[in-house]
């Protein structure tokens, strides 16, 4: 039987492994954290469950090529119902309440009718999601590779993609930013300035968006917790073997083989996959760092993608408020160096068991680059000291725009991207790479020498569960084919 180790029990790694060990090949998958799901991930505080990873999935629903592999994997199980959130958000400015609802036939309506000088700009951003109706991450077979169950390339699936395939060039080639100025209304703008960062181009808003249109990017009960945790025990009841608290410390080529060395000693295998942050990967786990054109690239080129998270759990029912508000702050706020005039607050009083009876878990996403900051606050000690002021600004902005939740929250937490480092070890702290326009980051190979194979984030454009599940699998696919293994998917 020939052998693997995975390094990483990520969403990326736990794709491959499972695959890998259902077609034969026996896997070992190494994890440096307590538990599988590398950086979609959520956790409890003090009776709270604190979502700090999926927020929408792709492929959630039946039909698209992703959702097979959700499936394959195990990720979605029978008690794993997937909600919905319409609207996605709903934006809140002092009176005017302003909500973007799924479909994009009834967001051009109800934007329409809140900003009529804007009715031309929607019938446009209309027909651009229409454009990437039938446009979905496509999951391939490798060629040169034996599958048990090969999947069926069609060409009417390909020239349905036509439409969007002619936009795609303009959409990469501007921002999601100034895609959004067209709109007169700066209600609109800063509504569908949440949908995706800004800063990335239009390509993932409109993809984004017509994901929502199509049905799909709902959230699955028991969230990123209970997803990974359903890869693991599929992969476990498969024979695969998953250490946790076991950095892998090195790579070595080694006689036939590969070797990946531990604490508890060099571990010996046929192959080697390495799903830890590849930008991380090129710099400590080689003899010396990497100095292949591609490891260049990735030094200079890559652009990630970081976050601040903050979770608060408030002894309130706020099952009356939107499910994800797009707050306009009366007074901005200052995090991690940054500065936001507007927060994202997702409320999970409507999602059963995330909260002690009659209470709410509310959680927020402040996107942009802080890892420097807060290491420069880690170096000078006030790394904790100036979290607990984020914090308490944090709660003093929510009790403002939501007055009942005054006096009334027993539960925070803030990770910052030095958290996400120190958990995952991912660069920078970041989540995936920032696909920027006409900026194509550069990319790890999925197959780099003899036995050594990257996969997830890094080995693929834009980031997210998607390129997780699918490298993960396209990985797979690569090294039976180089073991001499017949793939097998079911
Ligand atoms: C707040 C937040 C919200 C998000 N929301 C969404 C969303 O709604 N939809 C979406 O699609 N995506 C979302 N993402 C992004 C998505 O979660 C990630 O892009 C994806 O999970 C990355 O998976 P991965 O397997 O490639 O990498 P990782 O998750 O980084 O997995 C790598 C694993 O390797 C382990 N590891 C690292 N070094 C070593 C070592 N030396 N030895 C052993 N193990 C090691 C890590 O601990 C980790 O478990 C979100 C991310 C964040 C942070």
């Amino acid at each position: 039987m020939k052998t693997l180790t995975v390094i990483g029990a990520g969403i990326s790694g736990l794709t491959c492994a499972i695959y890998a060990q259902r077609s034969g090949i026996r896997t070992t998958v190494l994890e440096k954290a307590t538990g599988p799901g590398g950086v979609s991930t959520s956790w409890k505080r003090k009776g709270y469950t604190f979502e700090g990873g999926i927020h929408w999935l792709i492929g959630s629903r039946p039909g698209l090529p992703l959702y097979d592999i959700w499936k394959e994997t195990g990720a979605l199980g029978a008690g794993n119902p997937i909600f919905y959130k319409d609207p996605v958000y709903t934006l809140v400015d002092g009176d005017i309440v302003l909500q973007l609802p799924r479909s994009a036939r009834k967001m051009q309506q109800t934007l329409g009718a809140f900003s009529p000088r804007d009715k031309a700009a929607l019938a446009v951003l209309r027909f651009h999601i229409w454009c990437f109706t039938f446009f979905h991450s496509p999951v391939q077979d490798i060629g040169g590779l034996k599958v048990r169950h090969p999947r069926r390339f069609s060409l009417v699936e390909f020239l349905k993609m036509g439409p969007a395939v002619l936009l795609t060039p303009y959409l990469m080639s501007i921002s999601a930013g100034r895609y959004i100025k067209r709109f007169r209304s700066p209600h609109i703008r800063r509504l569908l300035g949440t949908v995706v960062d800004p800063k990335i181009n239009a390509l993932s808003l409109i993809y984004t968006l017509s994901t929502f249109d199509d049905g799909d990017g709902g959230y699955p009960a028991g969230g990123s917790l209970r997803l990974s945790q359903n890869m693991a025990d599929t992969f476990t009841s498969l024979g695969g073997r998953i250490l946790y608290r076991t950095p892998a410390l090195g790579v070595r080529e080694a006689d036939g083989g590969v070797t990946v060395l531990t604490e508890g000693g060099p571990m010996q295998s046929d192959a080697v996959v390495i799903s830890s942050d590849a930008r991380t990967a090129i710099d400590k786990l080689f003899p010396e760092p990497l100095q292949d054109r591609w490891a260049r690239r990735l030094r200079s080129k890559l652009s990630t993608a970081q976050c601040m998270f903050v979770a608060l759990g408030v002894r309130a029912n706020l099952s009356d408020c939107p499910r994800c508000m797009q707050i306009v702050l009366k007074r901005p706020l200052e995090a991690g160096g940054l500065r936001f005039d507007s927060i994202t607050v997702n409320n999970y009083a409507l999602v059963e068991g995330y909260a002690p009876e009659g209470c709410t878990t509310l959680t927020c996403i402040l996107p942009g680059n802080s890892y420097h900051y807060w290491k420069a606050m880690r170096e000078e000690g006030l790394y904790r000291q100036r979290k607990q002021e984020v914090i308490a600004e944090f709660i003093s902005r929510i009790e403002e725009h939501l007055p009942q939740t005054r006096g009334l929250v027993e539960a925070t937490d803030l990770a910052t991207p030095l958290t996400w480092e120190r958990y995952c070890d991912t660069f920078e702290g970041s989540y995936m790479s920032e696909w920027r326009p006409w900026h194509f980051n550069a990319n790890a190979p999925i197959s780099y020498r003899p036995g050594i194979f990257f996969t997830g984030q890094r080995t693929a454009f834009s980031g997210g569960l998607p390129v997780a599940a699918e490298t993960g699998r396209r990985t797979a696919q690569t090294v039976c084919r180089s073991l001499g293994v017949e793939f097998v998917s079911r």
